[in-house]
């Protein structure tokens, strides 16, 4: 609208018309000094919905906890809306996501220009010819509308912004594995529905001060299958120039080893299952991390997010069949594994030792002392841009690894975990009937918990494991997960006790170390006795212990539990007794066919009663 005209219905206390050209987003709207309301944003979305209702489609994916809808845009240019639609047309699904982090705000900004330049200006007409994108533009709805100006101290606006956790107080870039929250099981079901085949996640950095208004991340080689991994490095050597060529610079994502010193280096800031991008390998999908530079303004950092995402998308477009041939062949891969017995798979990675050089584009810096902090006081220099050469310690080597079982039994009450496998799209069989098993377990013992909740967990910080032989009988219902699956690395990680993320380490099975019947002491001070009585060996280690441990000695507790914890009424509880079981193939292959001829009894809820669960 002409200005003049705007002033005349400003003048007149009249709301100025909204024309087809009318397109401006709330953000640009107000100068990148803010970020529209949850509300806004959808008004927004919805308009775009009914102004090109054969290329952009919204989506209800779940409920907040506090309420809210949690959208999802469909966008596609010949109105490809559905998983099946993309595999029959051969299109790969990009799934963009922002505000995972809602004070880290960019990608839902960055996003509106986008889908607008797509779907009604005719500025990308193009830009989803050849990929369906799913579009998350506020992640952590609920955190997103606990907004305020306080909520993150490094950055440098917009003038109000949202929370890092969600209403429960939790860090959804921590709970891809455990799937705490309603918001992250919600996510699962699209991330079931879609299967995307890329996924980008977009952040705001904390930490130093530099010249680049971007870093970004992908999982190191060593956690994905090759052809994924290829994929996602190519797509970035090709992305970034041509990121560079519209005026940005951009580095690999920059965690400093020390961070008053960015001279000592950078090192891999680790990742792991529980972050997006660790997820989505264990999924076998390539995945990309932006962080747009905190200090950097809100219109700078959201025109950083536009162009990257908008590049990548390009890059897909050009040759979708890559990216659909990368995924095809790593679940192919995943699932021929299985066949492989001696096939290792890492569940933990150490650095690697050796180092390149980096060219970091920073500022000068200047070190001082501090009596506030009592320690160095690091302060930046914006104005004198510096290339330093600095240590590059990126890249990751396996450390612990393990043989992966043909497939993991899960005894039919341990109601929680199978919950998780389902949350994670994880095929398994239900068992109709009760089955006895030989099969693989770990006996645990030492274990050590965290003292200080974590994510709303008091998390097992270490245990031992040791491999032992189980003959057990699986009641109806237990669940069979054969790993000649594209999930298996998901299970793999849930389920082996020293995977970082593992059930186990989340404290879903915590009950299995405890011990639920105690001896009175006065009763144990004779099954003591009876022992002693009848085994002079014993005798002989008891009195060994009270010489060489004298704090067992001091312990009265101790000393009963000696002789309690070698009797059967404490074996008999089978503390410590791992619960999932590790199959090999001729018993997998023996539980996977139907028993014909074989039912049983399942009972029924009472109607009454169905509707109270
Ligand atoms: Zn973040």
């Amino acid at each position: 609208m002409r200005s003049w005209l705007l002033a005349v219905f400003l003048s007149l206390g009249l709301a100025a018309p909204a024309t087809a050209a009318d397109w401006t987003t709330p953000a640009e709207a107000a100068g990148f000094r803010t970020t529209p309301s949850y509300a806004d944003t959808l008004t927004y979305l919805k308009r775009l919905e009914e102004a090109a209702p054969g290329k952009i489609r919204l989506q209800t994916f779940g409920v907040s906890p506090q309420g809210r809808p949690m959208m999802a845009v469909i966008a596609n240019a010949n109105g490809v809306f559905t998983p099946e639609g993309a595999r029959a047309a051969k299109l790969p699904v990009v799934l963009v996501q922002a505000g995972i982090h809602p004070g880290e705000i960019e990608g839902k900004d960055a996003g509106l220009m986008l889908l607008r330049d797509f779907a009604v200006t005719g500025k990308s007409p193009h830009l989803l010819d050849q990929v369906v994108l799913v579009f998350i533009p506020v992640f952590s709805v609920d955190g997103h509308e606990n907004s305020s100006p306080y909520n993150r101290i490094n950055q440098n606006g917009p003038d109000s912004m949202g929370f890092r956790g969600q209403s429960q107080y939790l860090n959804l870039n921590r709970d891809y594995v455990k799937a705490d929250s309603p918001e992250m099981r919600a996510w699962l079901s699209l991330w079931r529905h879609w299967r995307p085949d890329f996924l980008t996640d977009v952040h705001t950095t904390d930490g130093a001060d530099y010249q680049y208004d971007l870093t970004w991340y992908l999982e190191d080689p060593n956690k994905l299958d090759a052809a994924v991994s290829d994929w996602q490095q190519k797509a970035m050597a090709a992305v970034v120039p041509a990121y560079e060529k519209r005026g940005h610079l951009a580095s690999i994502y920059l965690e400093f080893k020390d961070e008053k010193d960015p001279r000592q280096g950078i090192v891999n800031f680790g990742s792991g299952p529980r972050f997006s991008t660790g997820y989505a390998a264990l999924q076998n999908r390539p995945a990309l991390l932006i962080e747009t530079h905190m200090l950097k303004s809100y219109a700078v950092r959201v025109r950083a997010a536009y162009d990257l995402v908008a590049l990548m998308l390009e890059h897909i477009g050009r040759d979708p069949a890559a990216l659909l041939a990368a995924t095809a062949k790593a679940d192919a891969d995943t699932i021929a594994r299985a066949q492989n017995t001696a096939a290792r798979v890492p569940l933990t990675f150490k650095q690697d030792l050796a180092y390149t050089p980096f060219a970091l584009k920073g500022y000068a810096f200047r070190q001082s002392p501090s009596d506030i902090s009592g320690s160095g006081w690091i302060q930046y220099d914006p104005a004198k841009p510096v290339t330093v050469e600095i240590p590059n310690w990126n890249r990751l080597q396996p450390d612990v690894s393990v043989a992966p079982p043909a497939a993991y039994a899960i005894p039919a009450q341990w109601t929680n975990v199978i919950a998780r496998l389902r949350d994670h799209g994880i095929a398994y069989k239900r068992l109709d009937c009760a089955i006895t098993v030989d099969a693989q377990g770990y006996q645990l013992s030492d274990p050590k918990w965290a003292t200080q909740p974590f994510e709303g967990h008091l998390m097992l910080r270490s245990v031992t494991t040791d491999p032992v032989s189980r003959h057990e009988t699986l009641p109806a219902g237990s669940v069979i997960v054969p790993l000649d699956q594209p999930a298996a690395n998901v299970a793999i990680e849930l389920l082996e006790p020293d995977a970082p993320d593992s059930l186990l380490r989340w404290g879903l099975l915590d009950s299995s170390f405890e011990i639920k019947e105690y001896g009175e002491p006065r009763v144990v001070e004779k099954l003591a006795r009876d022992m002693l009585a009848r085994n002079p060996g014993l005798k002989a280690e008891f009195e060994q212990k009270l010489k060489d441990d004298p704090a067992f000695a001091a312990n009265s507790q101790a000393r009963l539990n000696f002789f309690f914890q070698r009797s059967p009424w404490y074996t008999v509880q089978r503390a410590g007794a791992y619960p999932v079981l590790r199959l090999d193939a001729k018993v997998r292959d023996a539980l996977m066919v139907p028993v014909a001829g074989k039912s049983c009894p399942i009972p029924q809820i009472d109607s009454a009663y169905r509707d109270l669960r």
